[in-house]
């Protein structure tokens, strides 16, 4: 073997899955990361840029920080937060969720991630546009594609290969030697975002539309139809502005008010509206350079039922890791590149790299993160669904300091509330409403039981994985029943 693991795309996850290799194997294992991007913009996603909305808890940071010693700090650290507002579509309800967080600059981090790997050892090959796996019988050994450089075809081999190369993963994708790990995703669990990066000229003071002390995020079907649009401050006068959209609710709502508007004219409505944020342009600075505006894709479902096969793994976006809720990818991508060094570090220790050697990881970041992403799952699914009278009554009604406190750790909250409700509910689809919370949080309590159950070896996955759909089939269903 050239390594004794490869990892594929050195953007985010990718880099911290490298950094946490070479700490659990005190640097003792080889280690590749090839990304198709030349070193000064590694971790570019799109032609567009390192498109995100750069927010991220500082709770997963330190928690990266607690385990492997990687620490982020100022240049990649652009601005520091208090939390997060989520305001109700009518906007009188805006709810809190104190925690600490950053804004980062997604184009400075990964040369931040490259000089930090370079230090501890780890090898980059640039400018490689991986497009497949290398197997030998039913094993993965390497990887191949194509040298834009050199202009020949590249091959690579390693006992253990990371595919971190995002959500359109070719490796994922085209992966033959699994029928645990789910090769496509339903297009309804993607959401179409995207986000301008803008200096600005201080309008009317309004919290409600820009606050530099919290990441803002306006919940409303008109302006996001099936996603949400958010104002994250960068600065006094700097922010992070954009939002999301699912396809078949930006066609409903089109057709709703009689509309033709995409991704790139919502957003640039968005901008217009915001009375705090006068005379908007896009950012010029040489660290947003190339990245000021751009599109991108997330997923918003649970993770890959199966992350691992014989010799392969997948993390970040491949392994649709972003949470369904607020499609954040920062937070588990950071959890699941720190753990899994030391999953593939026992692995090649113990000589057993196949499925079964691999296996735990499903099982720590299950632990660890993914035992709560079905229920938000289903949740997504049915905030989809409500109009913004319904989000509005429910936002002002319905949420508990339990619920809020639940939202805040990232869980499905369970809204006591509602069970104590004696109030006389007014109309059908608030009813309808309170139907369909009571239903989420129960199927959350069976699912989240579900994943803490995932199977300690590979061959117990089929009977897990046939009852966890019945559920979610079960889910879909009533739900778009309400
Ligand atoms: C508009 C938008 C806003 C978002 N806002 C937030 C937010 O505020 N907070 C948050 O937590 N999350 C947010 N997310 C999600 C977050 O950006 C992602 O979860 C995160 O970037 C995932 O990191 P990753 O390393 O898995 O994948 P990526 O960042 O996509 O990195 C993939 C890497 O692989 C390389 N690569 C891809 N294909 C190949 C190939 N064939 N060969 C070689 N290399 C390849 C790429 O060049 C890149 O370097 C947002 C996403 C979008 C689109």
């Amino acid at each position: 073997m050239d390594y004794d693991v490869i990892v594929a795309g050195g953007g985010l996850a990718g880099m911290i899955a490298a950094q946490s290799a070479s700490y659990y194997s005190n640097q003792r294992l080889s280690i590749l990361i090839v990304d198709r991007n030349q070193q000064l913009s590694v971790g570019k996603k799109t032609i567009n840029g390192w498109v995100c909305g750069d927010a991220v808890s500082k709770e997963a940071v330190d928690f990266m920080e607690g385990r492997i010693k990687v620490s982020w700090n100022k240049p990649e650290i652009e601005h520091r937060v208090k939390g997060v507002i989520a305001l109700s579509p009518d906007k009188e309800t805006s709810i809190k969720f104190d925690g600490a967080g950053y804004m980062l600059n997604r184009k400075q981090l990964p040369q931040t991630q490259y000089e930090y790997s370079k230090k501890h050892g780890i090898n980059f090959n640039f400018g490689i546009n991986l497009t497949d796996l290398l197997y030998e019988d039913q094993q993965v050994i390497g990887v191949c594609g194509y040298d834009t450089k050199s202009r020949s075809i590249y091959k690579k081999t390693a006992n253990v290969v990371i595919d971190a190369t995002g959500v359109t993963s070719p490796l994922r994708n085209g992966i033959k030697n699994t029928d645990k790990m789910e090769k496509k995703i339903n297009k309804n669990d993607i959401e179409s975002t995207g986000r301008h990066i803008m200096y600005f000229d201080k309008g009317e003071k309004d919290l409600r539309e820009f606050d530099s002390e919290y990441c803002l995020i306006h919940l409303d079907q008109d302006i996001a139809p099936g996603g949400y649009a958010w104002v994250f401050p960068k600065g006094e006068n700097k922010v992070n502005i954009g939002l999301g959209v699912e396809k078949s609710f930006l066609e409903m709502r089109n057709k709703r008010l009689h509309k033709h508007d995409n991704l790139a004219s919502l957003i640039n409505q968005y901008v217009k509206r915001n009375k705090s944020i006068k005379n908007p342009r896009l950012s010029e600075s040489p660290s947003d350079r190339s990245n000021a505006t751009g599109t991108w894709q997330v997923s918003v479902r649970r993770q890959n039922d199966c992350m691992v096969s014989n010799g392969f793994i997948i993390i970040g976006d491949s392994a649709w890791m972003p949470k369904p809720l607020d499609a954040g990818g920062i937070g588990p991508a950071i959890i699941a590149g720190t753990i899994i060094g030391k999953n593939i570090v026992e692995a090649i220790e113990s000589r057993d790299t196949t499925e079964k050697g691999l296996w735990r990881y499903n099982a720590d970041f299950i632990k660890e993160y993914g035992y709560k992403t079905a229920g938000l799952e289903i949740f997504r699914r049915l905030l989809q669904t409500l109009t913004n009278e319904q989000i509005s009554y429910g936002m002002k009604n319905f949420l508990g300091s339990s619920d809020i406190e639940a939202i805040s750790n990232g869980k499905h909250p369970d809204f006591s509330v509602l069970q104590k409700i004696n109030v006389i509910i007014k109309g059908v689809l608030n009813k309808r409403l309170i139907n369909g919370l009571r239903f989420t949080a129960k199927q959350n309590k069976w699912l989240t039981d579900h994943y803490n159950n995932y199977p300690t070896v590979p061959d117990e996955f089929y009977e897990w994985k046939k009852q966890l759909h019945k559920k979610l089939d079960e889910s879909y269903m009533t739900i778009s029943k309400y």
